[in-house]
């Protein structure tokens, strides 16, 4: 069964509000979405198994813990998922990354993909990265994509979440579990999230 874990923290908060704001200019948001991408990382990795690993500090030996199976794969939903994946890049750095390229039909509102690059997912930790999950439908097309691929478990990591967006992707995808700043209060009549932030991929690259 999905679970939606939604991060309330001052600094989330305080930075998603910036965001929000139709006034905030392009480079801030780039440097919002990013430093949001990052402070969310810690909820969608808090599952990751560990082992045990020893170092040797300056002073002993050491018994600390290592990521059993390597870090996992970060998987882009183009073009705004880049945006949040930056800030994720910050904390693991050594992940492999994906990206997923749909379109939204404007008319249908359903998604259509145009580019699909993606390492072996086979028995892997990913994480997907979309930062508007709005009606669900690109989010689980990107995740219909993913999935196919076996991996071990999958977190969908998003910026604002619509509560249409969560009924479809947990029906479609319920072992998906969902991290997200913020559950925003409705869809409008074009499939917007309300309040929400307007296109991310717009303010984020500034078209
Ligand atoms: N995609 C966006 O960028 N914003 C929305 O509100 C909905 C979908």
């Amino acid at each position: 069964m999905t679970s939606v874990t939604e991060v309330v923290h001052p600094l989330v908060g305080s930075k998603l509000t910036r965001l929000r704001d139709a006034s905030t200019p392009t480079p801030e948001f780039r440097a919002l979405l990013a430093d949001i991408g990052c402070l969310l990382t810690l909820a969608a990795t808090e599952h990751l198994p560990t082992e045990p690993a020893t170092v040797t500090t300056p002073l002993t030996e050491h018994e600390g813990v290592a990521l059993r199976g390597g870090p996992p794969v970060l998987v882009s939903i183009l073009r705004a998922g880049n945006g949040m994946l930056d800030g994720v890049l910050r904390v693991i750095a050594d992940a492999d990354v994906g990206v997923v390229g749909l379109y939204r039909d404007e008319e249908t509102l359903q998604a259509h993909e145009y580019v699909v690059r993606l390492p072996d997912l086979a028995g892997r930790e990913v994480i997907v990265i979309d930062p508007m999950l709005a009606t669900g439908h690109s989010s689980c097309a990107a995740l219909d994509i993913v999935a196919a691929r076996a991996p071990a478990r999958i977190v969908f990591m998003c910026l604002v979440a619509a509560p249409e967006g969560i009924a479809e992707l947990t029906e479609r995808h319920p072992s998906v579990d969902i991290v997200t700043a913020a559950v925003d209060s409705h869809l409008n009549e074009v499939g917007y999230i309300v309040p929400g932030l307007g296109d991310a991929g717009d303010r984020l690259f500034g078209t």
